[in-house]
């Protein structure tokens, strides 16, 4: 497919002649094209495919100076027969542009995004790894491009898309710690658009807790510190009893993950009550003591799941033998699966190349 109005140049030789796509860390290769467009004067224009290059800012460029800029994470899978598909493009086309708009910034339209990917990958679709547990990492991207450090919303914008193959995501299980001084988001705030301010700001308390032996933070609610939010850069799930529950939107302090609603869909296809609510550090803390409490797990593109064998809040430790577990597993392994083409994509969630 060639999309109409998208500009395309190649690369003379593939840098793919030179590397295999075996047990690549995630996010340091970037495949041989990328994609760039420019809104200006209230339009987007110079749609273009391109050999991977560097970009020429000026330094006055308004998002390093005022954070205008936003993201996305996709994964594009390759099954054992070379079949390649992307795993809900749709809903992360879709939260860029609430991102955008809660940025003051243009959205991108479908054409350019939707169409652009499939276009960028068809051109670099040798670099999906076919191998279990690997996939080619999709990342656009948008950031204010005005040369200009006064205080306003930009005139112009950049948008990007990068590929990046990866894998396998190695995910132990994780030590975290509940976070009661620094807050990721607050009601009115920016918590449930991917921008990379929330990001920049989460990164003093993680480094905070890496230094006492944990792996990420549990972000709890901007009053309290008592509702818990997510974990690190992840949604969060607890099974409690037979019910899976897992923060609620309302607020938009939390990121509505792609990886989230589809493990909302998969548990309750396992037979468990998934409930979206608010929970309180308490109510986790009692559940804990009443050995209700079973297992406790992030959800995200980069790692599908993580499991979580170590909560700290305040002198409380919740220990977990993530080995016993039994429904992580079998959501990572559905969701997996379907991902990588290996069982029915009964949803409709995969887009094929
Ligand atoms: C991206 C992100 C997630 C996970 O979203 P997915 O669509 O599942 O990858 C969760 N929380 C935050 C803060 C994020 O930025």
């Amino acid at each position: 497919m060639v999309a109409a109005g998208i500009h395309i140049s190649k690369v003379e030789t593939s840098k793919l002649q030179e590397m295999t796509l075996e047990n690549l860390p995630f996010g340091r290769y970037f495949t041989d094209h990328m994609l760039e467009a420019d809104f200006e004067n209230g339009e987007w224009k110079n749609v273009e495919i391109k050999p991977y290059q560097p970009l020429l800012l000026e330094p006055s460029l308004a998002a390093l100076h005022y954070g205008q800029a936003i993201f996305e994470g996709i994964k594009a899978y390759k099954d054992a027969d070379g079949n390649a598909a992307i795993f809900r493009p749709l809903d992360n086309f879709k939260r860029f542009n609430i991102s955008a708009e809660r940025m003051n910034m243009p959205t991108v339209p479908e054409e350019i995004f939707m169409e652009g990917m499939h276009t960028l990958i068809e051109l670099d679709k040798n670099w999906i790894p076919s191998l279990p547990d690997h996939s080619l990492y999709i990342r656009p991207f948008m950031f204010s491009s005005d040369p200009v450090i006064g205080v306003k919303p930009s005139e112009s914008y950049k948008f990007i898309i990068i590929l990046s193959p990866t894998g396998p995501y190695y995910s132990t299980p994780m030590k975290i710690y509940v976070e009661e001084k620094y807050t990721r988001a607050a009601p009115g705030g920016v918590g449930f658009s991917k921008n990379a301010g929330n990001y920049g700001g989460s990164m003093l308390a993680t480094a905070l807790a890496k230094k006492q032996g944990y792996d990420q933070v549990l972000w709890t609610d901007a009053f309290e510190h008592k509702y818990l939010q997510e974990v690190g850069t992840m949604n969060v799930f607890f099974i409690i009893g037979n019910k899976a529950i897992t923060p609620s939107l309302e607020d938009g302090t939390i990121l509505a993950g792609v990886t989230r609603d589809s493990a909302i869909t998969v548990l309750k296809e396992m037979g468990l009550d998934v409930i979206e609510e608010k929970i309180s550090i308490d109510e986790l803390m009692d559940a804990h003591k009443n050995g209700q409490l079973r297992e406790v797990f992030g959800t995200g593109t980069a790692a599908t799941i993580s499991m979580i064998k170590e909560l700290r809040y305040k002198d409380y430790t919740m220990h977990f033998d993530t080995a016993t577990w039994t429904i992580a597993p079998e959501l990572k392994k559905r969701l997996n699966a379907i991902r990588e083409g290996r069982a029915a994509d009964t949803h409709g969630w995969m887009y094929k190349i």
